[in-house]
């Protein structure tokens, strides 16, 4: 079998390689290098010009407006972005949430919501986990009470990742309280400028508000906003996961991290003590990769089921 890439992938490689250099602003790729905050600013940013190139979607088929590249290509794209210092893109808008609405989306909805989320403009945010369901995610309680052409949502989201900048939310909400607590959930799209919703950072040890409290009280929700049909949110939360949790891999920008640190290592102790202190504070920001989309355990045990069976 020849792992080589074919010269036609080559070729892609080296065309991604000459636009990312052209259009990754340099501001941004040299916090990216030195391992510096990013801003929402600079997030957006990058995410706009993605965009605009049609990229933002680089995991989306063409009938949806993305490139409708293969695995190798994507791949590709994923290692020149990340060698050349791009920043990770947001995933709730073009990772996340797009899969879901392209798999179950109404014609209405994909026409509604994708250009937004492909062209950058629009910032999504993750409504899954609630105090006390995280790992134990069905048993989740914000309940979703449809009232004539409306839902009804009370309850709380937590860890919501840079929900502040938020301005659509994709919710699991409990729709009914029947039979087993997966077969009682519903998928619903929330705008965060709705009244009644409530945003509270949870301020982590750096001092950062990376993660918030998100609070609904009594916030009306069109019923045109439900994914798929009611009660069958557990399905399209697992067909999201799938994606959420393959795009947490990020193998590109560990290879790029590692290469960093082996070179800083290779500099000697003072120098590379400089270079290290940076790595060293994402080292600890990236346990969270070990937990956020699903902990480690928790899937081992997915893993251990479906091989050995439950
Ligand atoms: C930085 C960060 C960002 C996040 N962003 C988001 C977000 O944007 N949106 C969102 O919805 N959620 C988000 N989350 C929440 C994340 O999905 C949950 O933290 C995760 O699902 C674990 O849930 P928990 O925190 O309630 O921990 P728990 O479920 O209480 O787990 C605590 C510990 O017990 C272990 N454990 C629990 N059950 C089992 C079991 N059955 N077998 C073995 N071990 C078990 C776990 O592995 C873990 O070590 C984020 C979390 C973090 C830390």
């Amino acid at each position: 079998m020849d792992l080589n890439f074919t010269p036609d992938e080559e070729a892609f490689r080296h065309e991604v390689r000459q636009w990312v250099a052209e259009n990754l602003p340099p501001d941004i790729s040299h916090k990216v290098h030195h391992a510096l905050r990013l801003s929402r600013d600079d997030m957006q940013r990058w995410a706009k010009i993605l965009g605009k190139k049609g990229w933002l979607g680089w995991g989306w088929p063409k009938q949806f407006g993305g490139p409708g590249w293969n695995a190798v290509q994507r791949h590709l794209f994923e290692e020149e972005c990340a060698l050349a210092g791009a920043p990770r893109v947001v995933p709730f808008g073009p990772v996340m949430v797009a899969p879901v609405i392209m798999a179950f989306g109404t014609p209405e909805q994909q026409k509604r919501f994708l250009p937004g989320i492909a062209s950058g403009e629009v910032w999504w945010s993750q409504g899954y986990s609630e105090p006390g369901s995280g790992s134990d995610l069905a048993s989740l309680k914000t309940r979703a009470e449809r009232v004539g052409g409306k839902y009804i949502v009370n309850g709380q989201k937590t860890w919501t990742t840079l929900g502040q900048y938020g301005e659509w939310i994709f919710c699991l909400v409990r729709t009914s309280t029947e039979g087993k607590p997966q077969t009682g959930i519903s998928f619903l799209l929330i705008d965060m400028k709705s009244p009644g919703i409530t945003v509270k950072p949870i301020v982590l040890l750096d001092g950062e508000p990376e993660v918030n409290e998100v609070f609904f009280d009594n916030v009306e929700v069109p019923a045109e906003n439900l994914i798929g049909e009611e009660n069958k949110g557990w399905t399209y939360a697992k067909h999201l996961l799938a994606h959420e949790r393959t795009n947490i891999a990020d193998v590109n920008r560990a290879k790029r991290e590692l290469e960093r640190l082996m070179d800083a290592g290779w500099q000697g102790d003072h120098v590379g003590a400089a270079h290290c202190a940076p790595l060293a504070a994402m080292y600890f920001n990236y346990r969270k990769t070990t937990i956020y989309g699903g902990s480690n355990e928790v899937q081992r045990n997915i893993v251990a089921q479906t091989v050995l069976g439950s």
